[in-house]
């Protein structure tokens, strides 16, 4: 049996504390014992987000956090503004149909960030727009967006904001209240490094306005039945939530606590830099070109010339051990992710290297082995870090 390796921007890796706490025998969700779990995972989760606001645990992937802000914030006919950088920013604008709301879209080139400006004009443009949705990290480009900037505009309109953090949360310093986030998506295999299955979604006084008033059918996702349901003493969830990820989400919180959020956003911008520092070295080409815009989650890597994107991965995967992402959507087969996101450090990002490197050079395309994990190496050593 070989050893694995999973670098891919969720799920990702998971420590072996979190799963000895996921692997504990259930206990009943209506018990003390539970109720103790949930508060204080809540509490963590706060902290991760920087938040005062509301926080509920949703038993769904990330998806379904992203279904429960459509669902819950809006009525059908709502107008809504959807800032696209790629394909999970186009989930916001299926969502967005799908449930009947009046989409205007903004659409960017894959690779490219959001401009807050753009946002500003179409707020100004028709000011009876409901919400801005946008992603803080597009993971199918490793795209990270300013949305301080974007906070910073939209608290002046009727509007609400509606960010997806899924893969932003633990490796990108997120402000959730200084930055007039309203609701905001998290999901448990992400930046927290827990097993999937739970998302989690924090609310704001300005988005509870409007989903009091909303009309939209729903009813698992319900954030007004979770909300009465955190209200009890002990609090609970309305149904039966996914009790052993959540023991483990309370696990892998205490885990990133102790690291220090500060230090965790330090660590993944360190990994970020490593592979992508790596990568060029080795003469391969970033998808996002502006610095400025690259995320600390995953980095996109165009495919080279004359090599089969499919064979690389597969290779790495079969021969190695070694998990990567493809493209999604239109850029599938032009590029390859890495991710480097939760509990991964930094020999985690030499092993992506290494066996991109090998890989790479099996499959004909000329390097000099070792370049690109040396580079690695050496973002670690001139910046002195020494932790996981
Ligand atoms: C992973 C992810 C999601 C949710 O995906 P699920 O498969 O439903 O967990 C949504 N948005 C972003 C940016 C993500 O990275």
């Amino acid at each position: 049996m070989m050893k694995k390796y999973i670098m891919t921007p969720g799920p990702t890796p998971i420590s072996e504390e979190v799963l000895q706490e996921h692997g504990r025998p259930l206990m009943h969700h209506r018990s003390p014992e539970f109720s103790e779990i949930f508060t204080e995972a809540t509490q963590k989760l706060k902290k991760l987000m920087d938040t005062q606001n509301d926080v509920f645990i949703l038993t769904s992937s990330g998806t379904g956090g992203m279904e429960a802000a459509v669902t819950n914030a809006f009525s059908p006919g709502d107008k809504v503004l959807v800032a696209s950088t790629g394909n999970f920013g186009n989930r916001f604008k299926k969502l967005s149909k799908m449930f009947g709301l009046e989409l205007t879209a903004i659409d960017y080139e894959w690779g490219q960030a959001v401009n807050p400006e753009h946002i500003k004009q179409a707020l100004e443009n028709d000011s009876s727009i409901k919400g801005v949705m946008f992603q803080f990290s597009e993971t199918s480009t490793g795209v990270i967006n300013n949305a301080k900037a974007i906070g910073d505009i939209v608290k002046d309109y009727e509007a609400i904001t509606v960010v997806d953090a899924i893969s932003g949360l633990g490796a990108s310093d997120f402000k959730t209240d200084a930055w007039n986030m309203d609701m905001v998506i998290g999901g448990s295999q992400k930046g927290v490094s827990a097993p999937t299955g739970a998302a989690f979604i924090s609310v704001s006084q300005k988005a509870w306005k409007l989903i009091e008033k909303s009309s939209m059918p729903r009813f698992y996702f319900n954030l007004l039945d979770a909300r009465e349901a955190a209200s009890r003493k002990p609090p609970q969830t309305p149904w039966t939530p996914a009790i052993s990820i959540i023991v483990a989400i309370n696990k892998a919180m205490d885990i990133m606590l102790e690291e220090g959020l500060g230090q965790s956003f330090r660590r993944h911008r360190l990994l970020a830099q490593a592979i992508q520092r790596a990568a060029e070295k080795l003469g391969l080409k970033l998808l996002v070109e502006d610095p400025q815009a690259r995320g600390h989650s995953v980095t996109a890597i165009r495919v080279p010339e004359g090599i089969d994107g499919k064979k690389l991965s597969s290779m790495m995967r079969t021969k190695h051990g070694v998990t990567i992402a493809g493209g999604q959507g239109k850029l599938k087969g032009k590029i390859f992710r890495i991710g480097h996101l939760g509990w991964f450090g930094m020999f985690d990002a030499i092993i992506a290297i290494s066996s991109l490197e090998m890989a790479l050079k099996a499959l004909g395309y000329d390097l000099e082995v070792g370049a690109g994990v040396a580079e690695a190496q050496k973002v670690f050593y001139e910046n002195n870090y020494f932790g996981h």
